[in-house]
């Protein structure tokens, strides 16, 4: 499954999750055995093994309800059974069956608490016995309700969209949810991971749709009254949470991998663009499937995207169902497509989840830390290392954003819910530590280890340990201390780096310190020593020590040194070089985040030098964009200020970039300059397709001019997203009356928290054309409060909202500088100054 974390990260960032987490109850370790614990998950009893399943269902729409009739065929699992418990949630059960070669035996059931069904069979049967039992049923994933269990009213499992049709913005369709638990909804199984099943799924619809579901459409039936029976085939076992229903109104946009069909299920109005969202699926099956050295395994790869999705997207066997974020059109995909790396991360559990899947939820990390390391894997592959690098901070700080995950294990057995697992420690943190191992085994032993791990247990379940001894069974190595460390073990290393040159002795003394309270880790690191830009590697291990020393022997005195130079560790560290040797790794780091990370240390103190400058320019021609784009947010923030050199730059890249979010933030850090010289080339900006670069041009203009910003507005009106839109924002409070400040002040004050970070950035725009000094201090005093709650850069908010700010003060010290003895302005840049600190 694929979470959007967007929430998590705001609320992190808005200190809300803080506050959430202190209200839980204080815990102390209990003095009884950890399986004893009230909280301890056991992984799910195998009692019987599901075979085959055999599902034939109809649609009501008007009630939401589902007629169906599922045949079981089962075998004890080891021990003899006279009775068998079936997963069925909220069902009406209309009868219960033993299918004899004579035709149906009824059997005595019990459904006490609309959760499961108890069946009583007609004898003992033994492990080496199969049978198959038939239930006719109604679900009614509408009706559903549980005693105290809030979980189940988001877990519905089966979901009608708009099936009235009234919604005339929303399209009629089907879609289902199975994980973790929750096809037990729509289909009594038993609903545990641990379970695997062939499957044969018939569906009659309304013949103007279409359907999708596990495997091969085997079977097209008309049927009289306007109806058609569609039947698909999953002839290879896969587990229950993974069984897909999709209905409604689709186009189906071919694409092929090798001889496979690849479909994408889109409404008809993105047909057009669905190759732009989807297309790079059979590349990625190719790469994936030779990486691996396992092909794709199943007879089908489809995509759908459905309407009002509970998650992100969910890789159903052969069949994933994508939220409707998923959907982006031509000139969103001009700007990237934002939807890559899921399509990247489903398309990976096909191998990781559903040919191999998680034992228990416990083990979630067998499923969800290699889908998520799967997005770096493709990201290096198609965009190359520094791309790749970039994607892995994110992801790291993704895990360290949230102040929980230090103390989780990445292989827990003890959670409050099954969907607590579902988080930035069995993703985001899983993620970084596969790559990790990647790097102590080296990539051969590696991938073949996966390769073993999935050709072992395919078909079947694996906890970590099956990954470990995988891993070791190809390398030889003992991994036990690392699975115990990363696995089995929370939290990660707060290391401070110091370095210490004793010249007489020629002598660096590299000095890691390990800060973390709760426990030291052991774990080997490389070191690049850079004498005149030439780099010496040597490799060490850090001990379970607070503090370790290693010293490196020199020739001639080293001018920066790398500790991690591959950026690998999982860790926050806090880096003392010196600034001169910060300087040398921003010119001379060989990656991404080798120049990144300097530049991020030097910006606040950014010295007017040559040698800073001339650094600078070079990150502003590197080879990545996101390189480019670094260099250009510590401008746009106002950290550094462009010389005519680097502005000459940035004048190119506002016109040729070819990363267009870039070329966007090229047109920001002109925009600060307040030079009326810019005009036109924000204006030929504001015709380009990229919503990026459109909705900075109109932001940039908006600086210059106020009524060419609203007189160009106009014609941007019909189509806009993303920063286009919040430019239109902006323009909305251009056109709000000054006159009228307490209103519009009312008005903003009213907002929820969501809507007033959109429109703070506007309310800057809006104070900064008030000629009353108190409505200046209230509009901008309640739009720099929201900007004080973005602690964190959130998606470029805070960052946007900086801009202005600096923007706002440039505009009236170059006001001041021809007319200092204006007092309006000099109050309105002293406040400014006073709240933000700038
Ligand atoms: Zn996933």
């Amino acid at each position: 499954m694929f979470r959007l974390v967007i929430c998590g990260l705001l609320l992190a960032a808005t200190g809300i999750a803080g506050r959430a987490q202190q209200t839980g109850t204080t815990k102390t370790t209990p003095a009884i055995p950890l399986a004893a614990q009230p909280d301890y998950q056991p992984s799910a009893e195998k009692t019987w093994d599901l075979l085959h399943t055999k599902i034939d269902v109809r649609f009501d729409y008007a009630q939401r309800r589902m007629p169906g009739k599922v045949w079981l065929t089962l075998k004890p699992h080891f021990y003899p059974s006279k009775t068998l418990t079936l997963d069925a949630k909220g069902m009406f059960i209309h009868k219960v069956a033993l299918v004899k070669p004579t035709g149906m035996q009824p059997l005595q059931f019990n459904y006490p608490d609309s959760m499961q069904l108890q069946i009583l069979l007609d004898k003992t049967y033994q492990p080496t016995d199969k049978l198959t039992v038939y239930v006719e049923y109604t679900a009614r994933p509408d009706e559903i309700k549980v005693k105290g269990s809030q979980a189940i009213t988001d877990a519905k499992g089966l979901y009608f969209i708009n099936a009235d049709g009234k919604d005339s913005t929303k399209p009629i369709q089907i879609w289902t949810q199975g994980e973790t638990e929750a096809t037990s909804v729509w289909c009594p199984i038993i609903d545990k991971t641990n379970q695997k099943t062939t499957q044969e799924l018939s569906m009659t619809v309304p013949a103007k749709y279409v359907t999708l579901s596990n495997g091969l459409l085997v079977k097209q039936v008309k049927n009289t009254d306007g109806t058609r029976t569609d039947t698909w085939k999953m002839d290879l076992p896969h587990s229950p949470y993974l069984f897909f229903m999709g209905v409604g109104e689709y186009s189906i946009v071919k694409d092929k991998y090798k001889n496979l069909a690849v479909d994408y299920y889109v409404e008809p109005k993105y047909a057009s663009v669905a190759k732009g969202i989807f297309g790079e699926t059979p590349a990625m099956m190719a790469f994936f499937s030779k990486l691996l050295g396992v092909e794709y395994p199943w007879a089908k790869y489809a995509q759908i995207v459905g309407q009002d999705y509970v998650s992100g997207a969910m890789e159903n066997t052969t069949s994933t169902l994508h939220g409707a974020g998923a959907y982006q059109n031509a000139r969103q995909l001009k700007d990237g497509n934002s939807w890559e790396i899921v399509v990247a991360h489903e398309l990976f559990h096909q191998w990781f989840g559903d040919l191999v899947t998680a034992e228990s939820w416990s083990n979630l990390t067998v499923n969800e830390s290699l889908a998520d390391y799967s997005e770096y894997l493709w990201m290096e592959y198609k965009y190359g290392k520094d791309r790749a690098l970039d994607y892995n901070r994110e992801a790291m700080e993704g895990y360290l954003a949230q102040p929980g995950n230090a103390s989780k294990h990445l292989v827990r057995f003890q959670y409050a819910d099954k969907e607590d697992m579902f988080d930035g420690v069995s993703y985001q943190k899983g993620g970084r530590i596969l790559n990790m191992l990647r790097q102590y085994l080296g990539d051969s032993a590696f991938f073949k280890g996966l390769n073993v791990y999935l050709t072992n247990n395919k078909f079947k379940n694996a906890e970590a340990h099956q990954l470990r001894l995988a891993m070791e069974e190809v390398s030889g190595k003992d991994l036990n201390w690392f699975f115990d460390q990363w696995y089995f073990g929370s939290g990660h290393p707060k290391v401070s780096l110091h370095y210490q040159f004793v010249d007489s002795a020629n002598m660096l003394n590299v000095i890691v310190e390990q800060k973390q309270k709760d426990k030291l880790f052991y774990f080997p690191i490389d070191i690049d020593v850079y004498t005149n830009g030439k780099a010496e590697r040597s490799s060490y291990w850090i001990g379970k020590h607070v503090s370790d020393t290693i010293r490196i022997a020199y020739s001639t005195k080293p001018t920066w040194v790398n500790v991690d130079p591959q950026k690998l560790m999982l860790w926050e560290k806090d880096n003392n070089l010196d600034d001169a040797m910060w300087l040398a790794q921003m010119q001379e780091g060989k990656n991404y985040l080798d120049k990144v990370e300097a530049l991020e240390s030097l910006a606040p103190r950014w010295k007017k030098e040559a040698g800073y400058d001339n650094a600078l320019q070079q990150l502003l021609t590197d080879r990545y964009y996101g390189t480019r784009k670094a260099a250009l947010k510590q401008l746009k923030r106002g950290n550094i200020k462009a010389t005519p050199a680097s502005l000459s730059l940035i004048e190119k890249m506002a016109a040729t970039e070819t990363d267009l979010p870039t070329r966007a933030m090229a047109l920001d850090v002109l925009s600060l300059q307040c030079n009326a010289a810019y005009e036109t080339a924000f204006t030929k900006a504001l015709q380009d397709s990229s919503y990026s670069v459109a909705g900075a041009a109109l932001e940039s203009l908006a600086r210059l001019d106020a009524n060419k910003a609203i007189a160009s507005a106009k014609a941007q009106e019909q189509d806009a997203k993303g920063r286009l839109k919040a430019a239109l924002q902006i323009v909305d409070y251009l056109k709000k009356d000054t006159a009228q400040a307490s209103t519009v002040l009312a008005d903003f004050k009213k907002m929820a928290f969501f809507e007033k970070l959109q429109a703070a950035n506007g309310m800057l725009y809006y104070a900064n054309r008030l000629t009353d000094v108190s409505n200046f201090k209230k509009a901008a005093g309640s739009a720099i409060e929201v900007y004080k709650m973005l602690r964190m850069d959130f998606q470029g908010w805070q960052t946007n909202m900086l801009s202005t700010l600096r923007w706002m003060i440039a505009v009236r010290q170059q006001a001041l500088s021809n007319n200092p003895n204006n007092t309006l302005l000099q109050e309105q840049l002293k406040y400014l100054q006073d709240k933000t600190g700038l």
